[in-house]
């Protein structure tokens, strides 16, 4: 060492005792917690942590990160964690370690570490070499180490070894099992010392394999050209994830990304024997399991700590634990779940969409049921609404049959008086004629003239059975297109002999255009009468000295309207309400049902009929109907 080399490990040396007596006066002035705290539990422990490669290199990495993590958890002491990284590992032409041990040795010189915790082959390797000069009574715990990679003769009795046991033959015949058509396996492996190792290793556990598969080893090759040949292998060939620290160029492959990169060109399932290297990119199988070795390291950790003496802490070989796959690879290299091994697990796998969504499928699903059956009811409903709407039209019509026949019997008297007429002319003319054909030499021109006298007469009486007919046809409610006017004065037709016979200017006054709506003729007819038949009861029953029915329509906006105006009394306030309500009369023998039919006619017209008192006297009946659209 150089006379400058001397002085920089001097100063060094200074530098590190003066921390070390500032870190021991503040933790002398730092309270030491709550009064009755057990003081042994208070006491700093300090764990050095040994890395092989660096801190992100996998599968080391998440042990390491698994270990640190569980150690702070359960540790009854403060901890001191303090990680080194043994760099030399990294290149594939290991460079003299001398000055990473003097470096350690300053460090920990006068104030050695509690425990030293080797995470990996290399450093395993490094911390047996160099223990006696570092550490020689530091208690020391080897871990993730395969247990060929510890040498027994190093091995001290403050030494506790928590080693695994790689079983290739398991792994491979975890691939023949899910893909037994598997005829070759290229291994993706570096090319730094250990990975070498473990090359002839895989080949001499392989063996009893040869014949069955083929082995291709990427060792000599650079991990670009590893990703080119990934990316067109032949059919029936996997990728083994060996390990992947420094490939053959010399490059470090620090955390996963080596491995996503090969996944994302990878024509083939990648197979790897290690958890670290597991979900998301390799198929899976039996691995290595970070909990278990991590449980082992802490337990050892904390008995050495506690003052356990390592001798008496022994563990076997940690094998691998139970298949565990990835859900998303299976599906996307085919691999039918039924060629797992019993017991296995299934990782990731994505939930289906009932999984996904239930709450609101359910939530959905009831409001599709509670709507169907809102529906399934209103329909029900409305079903049966237009069935009553059917009956009570039906009865309705018969009930207005049975009306119009009251009303025909009122007008037997004007009927009668109307057909006489038409007939007794008809008598006489034929009486006429007859006398004429007597006579010597009969005038054939007026003979002539009272044929067409009696032909007249004849359909006079014709028409006015014909009315008769109609109004009394039992019909069922029948809904057309008509004009209101014809209709009215048809109707009125019916009645002017019994106004005559009764002494009452009946007058019809129709406004001046066609009043089209949809209506059945004969129940409107039956309104109309009845109106005009009450009007004409009023007036006689009062024995009136002004005895007028006025018959109008008017259009009035979108409605046509009939009004039925007559001099008689008028109708008692009281009464105004109520004369419209069923079997409601003031007459006699009045039965009460006709206004009652009447507004059930015209509503189901959607029409609304309406009565009032007139200023002048008398009462006045509106009908109001919609006009149609044309
Ligand atoms: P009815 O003629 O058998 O009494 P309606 O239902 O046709 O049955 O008439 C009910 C009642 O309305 C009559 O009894 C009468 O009191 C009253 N009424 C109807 N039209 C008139 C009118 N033009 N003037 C006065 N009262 C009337």
């Amino acid at each position: 060492m150089s006379a400058s080399g001397t002085n920089r490990t001097v100063k060094f040396r200074r530098a590190t005792a003066i921390m070390l007596w500032l870190g021991l006066i503040l933790a002398a002035c730092t309270p030491s917690g709550p009064a009755g705290a057990e003081p042994r539990y208070r006491e700093l422990k300090r764990v050095l942590l040994l890395h092989s490669f660096g801190r992100e290199f996998r599968p080391w990495s998440e042990y390491a990160r698994s270990i640190k993590a569980e150690l702070e958890r359960q540790s009854p002491w403060p901890l001191d964690i303090q990680e080194h990284t043994l760099l030399t590992s990294r290149f594939n032409n290991p460079g003299p370690e001398a000055p990473f041990v003097e470096y350690l040795s300053s460090l920990y010189q006068g104030a050695p570490p509690d425990i030293v915790v080797s995470i990996g082959a290399p450093a395993a390797r490094f911390v047996q070499q160099y223990r006696a000069k570092l550490f020689p009574d530091t208690p020391t715990v080897v871990t993730v180490v395969e247990q060929r990679l510890v040498n027994p003769v190093d091995l001290t009795d403050r030494d506790v070894v928590v080693a695994v046991r790689n079983d290739f033959v398991a792994a491979f015949n975890n691939i023949l099992q899910l893909l037994p058509d598997t005829r070759t396996v290229a291994v993706v492996i570096g090319a730094s010392p250990l990975e070498k190792f473990w090359i002839e290793e895989v080949k001499r556990e392989l063996k009893p394999l040869e014949g069955r598969i083929d082995l291709v080893w990427y060792s000599d090759l650079s991990f670009d050209d590893i990703l080119k040949r990934a990316s067109v292998l032949p059919q029936h060939t996997v990728l083994f994830w060996g390990l992947m620290s420094v490939d053959a160029a010399g490059i470090v492959h620090e955390g996963d990304i080596a491995l996503q990169s090969l996944h994302a060109v990878a024509n083939v399932p990648i197979f790897s024997y290690q958890e670290p290297f597991f979900g998301g990119s390799t198929v899976g199988g039996p691995m290595h399991s970070v909990s278990e070795t991590t449980s082992k390291t802490v337990d050892a950790v904390t008995k050495i700590l506690g003052g356990e003496k390592p001798v008496d802490i022994t563990y076997a070989p940690i094998g691998f634990a139970r298949p565990k796959y990835d859900w998303r690879e299976l599906r996307r290299w085919d691999i039918s779940e039924g060629n797992l091994p019993p017991g296995s697990a299934i990782l990731f796998r994505e939930p289906t969409l009932w999984e996904r969504y239930r709450w609101q499928v359910l939530l959905l699903a009831s409001v599709i049921l509670v709507q169907s059956g809102l529906i399934g009811g209103l329909l029900h409903e409305r079903r049966r609404r237009q069935c009553a709407e059917v009956e009570s039209r039906q009865r309705l019509a018969e009930l207005a049959h049975v009306n119009r026949y009251a009303a025909a019997g009122e007008l037997t008297a004007s009927i009668a008086h109307e057909l006489n007429q038409p007939l007794g002319s008809i008598l006489t003319n034929t009486e006429t004629a007859e006398l004429m054909l007597k006579g010597a030499s009969p005038n054939l021109e007026e003979i002539g003239e009272i044929l067409a006298d009696i032909r007249r007469d004849d359909q006079r009486a014709s028409e006015v059975i014909r009315r008769l007919r109609s109004v009394l046809r039992k019909t069922p409610f029948e809904v057309r297109d008509i004009e209101l006017n014809a209709t009215v004065r048809d109707a009125i037709g019916l009645v002017v002999a019994l106004a005559n016979g009764r002494r009452i200017a009946l007058t019809f006054m129709p406004v001046l255009l066609d009043l089209h709506v949809k209506g059945d003729p004969v129940q409107l007819q039956q309104v109309i009468l009845n109106l005009v038949i009450n009007a004409m009861d009023a007036i006689s029953d009062a024995e009136m000295v002004k005895r007028e029915v006025s018959v109008s329509t008017v259009r009035a906006g979108a409605h046509a309207e009939i009004r039925v105006a007559d001099t008689g009394p008028g109708i008692a306030a009281s009464d105004l309400a109520k004369v419209f309500d069923p079997f409601f009369t003031t007459k006699p023998q009045g039965i009460g049902i006709g206004l009652a039919i009447a507004r059930t006619i015209i509503e189901a017209h959607d029409g609304t009929i309406s009565a009032a008192n007139r200023s002048s006297g008398g009462a006045l009946f509106t009908i109001r109907l919609p006009i149609m659209r044309r």
